[in-house]
């Protein structure tokens, strides 16, 4: 079950949103200094969300 908690953590863990324009911004390690698109510092990491509410 290791593969499946993995998985999770490389969808989730290393994803980041950007609290502007809302992109998705993924990176290995660390924070990702700003947003590729609008290059907006307000970064939050992704949470992982229920399918229903
Ligand atoms: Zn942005």
């Amino acid at each position: 079950m290791a593969d499946i908690k993995e998985a999770l953590e490389r969808n989730f863990k290393n994803v980041y949103v950007c609290q502007t324009c809302n992109a998705r911004l993924r990176c290995g390690t660390g924070k990702p200094p700003r947003c590729r698109k609008c290059y907006g510092k307000r970064i939050r990491q992704k949470k992982k969300r229920r399918k229903s509410v």
